[in-house]
């Protein structure tokens, strides 16, 4: 078993000509039987890790997930792809979970996706269970779940200590996508697997780009934002229930698409609304952070915080729900000062003094990363520990040019006020003084120097700004504490002096230009054509009762709409489009791409299709011996039924219909061997009906349930020989 092995089921199985990050020496691991830790953030691909030796081993690969939700997906997902695999839950039948327990014990499925509460259940049963059957690997996704140390700890995980020690032969692979260095220590001691090998990769999500807005008319801002995004998805964040309610009302009542999410609904209502999401029926979710533990929807274009996360933690983790897919996405922030004094109340009732020390050291750094000027990616990953010296280039910072003026009255004002109040005051009340505020804040005897009101042209904003300039330009700093209060420091005499001239930062400079512009024209593709695609995948979506992406991903629409394949050789080279999901959808995707480029006098681009790297080492193009189609035409031949090939196959009777409905143009299957005689002149005038559409679905529906798919594209087939 060797990694040739792996690319060639990552090509045919899912359809992606390389692998990405770590993938590669995690799989080569566990297919050695080596215990891992595999770190990777959201959206990395952390699954394949073991979904692909879980293919390529005999016996059952046993996955722990936490995520009851996500099961359903991600195994519909795998069967997408033609892969066996099962879930068990406490959502299911008892009838159900038979079921799988007897599709285990016959071998018949490559992967399980437990619980780990269900894994642990009455006693060992379970344990005794998996000692009768072929084992071959155990998979613990979201593995900090183990560390009390993690942000989201889980008893019940520590009782997985128990698989390492029952069965010390089978390899364990553990996945997280956040792990700081105790968590992983945790994850090794706890798991029992002191010699795994580790792979961490960079946290660094290069389509983000991250974006701070100052928090002034926030509403009108969004709307701004929303109205080019019309056709993305997007969540919205807001602090608190009310404001989550009434801004999707808004947003509705704005014509946005746009649903609430948060722990105050019934859990009916939420399901409804996270379910509607997901399938993209509808475009924007407004929700509390109750809303993302385990939403894997893979084109989420922009995460917006309408409210200061709590920490820089938290916001990492919602702003790395967009963009899964690789694809260019947004955070947006909305900040002020304001946000982070509210969020230090909420803080300081916490009643544990460490804690809530800690808790405002965080919020701190998350106000710090609301005003800074430099790059805000670098930041970000510095925070993580991971060493960047270089500016991304694709954060609000990186490509705003900062315009700066000559500020050194605006300096000796600020800087004046501190010396005259005797250094002993915090931001908000020097700049109420520098405007002359008539509060009973200021004290009278503060009202009567001189500098008192002679910042009052200036607004409270921009005051803020410029105080944080002259803090981070070290004109000024700022004591730690409770109520920091701010002091001079060796080089605010000479500013004082005049010795010193001082550049702010324009406040203005960044209003608009900050946010990325919506329309991604650099990313060539037809965009008429992916929203035509994009239909047609809700369509199959919503007859499979499954989530849009599990037919084919944004990323894979882009390619299709991108290169403009003509025939079934262009169509497999795009991403995503493995040999399933060609069978399954390749002729509908491509009539519709043909349909279009016709109607636009456009031709295929796959030329323009950048060559890839090759792998280490090439071996023979192609599938190893027959093609899938010819597997089902000598089966066929052998006398075997369309229903009995699809059974021993494990593939759809669709599918199958499909294979040999080539064989029908090429004339050496014969149209009668499968469609009976006194459909064929039906379908044929249906055919002729529709004919400039190039589309099946109307015609299938046209002629109703007792036609099939399969049926249809025979008559077709021997109609263009
Ligand atoms: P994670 O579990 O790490 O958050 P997933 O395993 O869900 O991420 O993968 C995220 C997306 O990336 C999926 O749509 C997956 O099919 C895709 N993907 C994974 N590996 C590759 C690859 N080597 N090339 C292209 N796409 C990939
Ligand atoms: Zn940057």
């Amino acid at each position: 078993m060797t990694i040739d092995g792996a690319r060639k089921i990552l090509k045919h199985s899912f359809g992606y000509d390389s692998f990405r990050m770590n993938q590669e020496p995690a799989i080569e691991a566990v297919l050695a039987k080596k215990d891992c830790v595999v770190l990777m953030p959201t959206g990395g691909g952390k699954s394949l890790c073991y979904q692909i030796p879980a293919m390529m081993q005999d016996g059952l690969t046993l996955v722990v997930s936490p995520l009851i939700a996500l099961m359903k997906d991600q195994v519909d997902a795998l069967k997408s792809n033609g892969v066996n695999a099962a879930f068990l839950n406490s959502t299911q039948s008892a009838a159900e979970q038979v079921e799988v327990f007897r599709d285990v014990r016959s071998g018949k499925l490559k992967l399980l996706y437990v619980a780990p509460e269900r894994l642990l259940q009455s006693g060992d049963q379970f344990l005794d269970f998996l000692r009768g059957i072929d084992v071959s690997l155990f998979a613990i996704d979201e593995a900090h779940c183990i560390s009390s140390w993690g942000h989201d700890f889980r008893p019940e995980y520590l009782r997985l200590a128990a698989l390492k020690q029952q069965f010390p032969h089978v390899p364990l692979i553990a996945l997280t996508a956040t792990a700081d260095k105790l968590v992983r220590k945790d994850i090794v001691e706890r798991l029992n697997i002191r010699d795994a090998e580790l792979f961490i990769s960079s946290f660094n999500r290069p389509n983000i780009f991250y974006a701070v807005e100052p928090k002034r008319n926030s509403y009108g801002q969004l709307l701004d934002y929303l109205e080019k995004r019309k056709d993305e998805s997007g969540i919205i964040y807001c602090l608190s229930r009310s404001s989550v309610d009434s801004l999707a009302a808004d947003l509705r009542d704005e014509g946005f698409s746009a649903l609430s999410y948060h722990a105050g609904h019934d859990k009916q209502t939420r399901d409804k609304h996270q379910e509607s999401f997901l399938k993209d029926e509808t475009k924007i979710i407004v929700a509390t952070i109750a809303f993302g533990m385990g939403i894997d929807k893979s084109n989420v274009r922009f995460v917006v915080h309408m409210d200061l996360p709590k920490n820089v933690e938290s916001y990492y983790q919602e702003t790395g729900r967009a963009g899964r897919d690789g694809l260019p996405s947004d955070a947006l922030l909305f900040f002020s000062w304001a946000d982070v004094i509210k969020l230090k109340g909420f803080a300081a009732v916490e009643g544990n003094e460490a804690q809530s020390a800690i808790m405002l050291k965080k919020l701190d750094t998350m106000g710090k990363f609301g005003e800074l000027t430099t790059c805000r990616r670098r930041f970000l990953l510095n925070y993580f520990s991971e060493e960047s010296t270089v500016d991304c280039g694709n954060c609000d910072n990186c490509t705003t040019i900062v315009e700066r003026f000559d500020g050194t009255v605006i300096a000796q004002k600020a800087l004046s006020a501190v010396y005259r109040t005797d250094q002993r005051f915090g931001l908000s009340y020097l700049i109420d003084f520098l405007r002359g505020s008539e509060s009973k804040k200021i004290r009278d005897e503060h009202k009567n120097i001189k500098t008192y009101g002679v910042g009052a042209d200036i607004s409270k904003e921009d005051w803020f700004t410029y105080f944080k300039d002259l803090i981070a330009q070290g004109f000024l700093a700022q004591t730690q504490g409770e109520y920091p209060t701010l002091i001079l420091t060796e080089t605010s005499f000479d500013v004082l002096s005049g010795k010193n001239p001082v550049r702010l930062v324009k406040t203005k400079a960044k209003d608009e230009k900050a946010i990325r512009p919506a329309d991604r024209s650099s990313l060539p593709y037809e965009k008429g054509l992916f929203d035509e695609l994009r239909r047609l995948r809700s369509e199959f979506a919503s007859h499979e009762n499954v989530p849009p992406y599990v037919v084919f991903s944004d990323v894979t629409l882009v390619e299709m709409s991108t290169y403009l394949p003509q025939n079934d050789w262009e169509m497999r080279k795009i991403s995503g489009v493995g040999d399933l999901k060609f069978d399954k959808y390749g002729a509908d995707f491509l009539a519709e791409i043909k349909r279009y480029c016709l109607a636009n006098g456009l031709t295929s681009r796959s030329d323009l299709r950048p060559t890839r790297r090759e792998p280490r080492k090439r071996t023979k193009r192609g599938f190893s011996g027959k093609d899938t189609y010819h597997i089902s035409l000598d089966m066929f031949r052998d006398g075997k039924s369309i229903p009995a090939i699809a059974k021993e196959r494990n593939l759809g009777v669709s599918t199958i219909e499909n294979h040999l409905a080539r064989f029908i143009a090429t004339g050496e299957v014969s149209l009668e061997q499968f469609v009976s005689i006194e459909k064929v002149e039906p379908i044929r005038t249906a055919i002729l009906k529709f004919s400039e559409s190039n589309a099946l679905s109307p015609i299938k529906q046209y002629l109703g349930e007792n036609y099939s798919y399969g049926e249809i594209r025979a008559v077709m087939a021997s109609m263009n020989r």
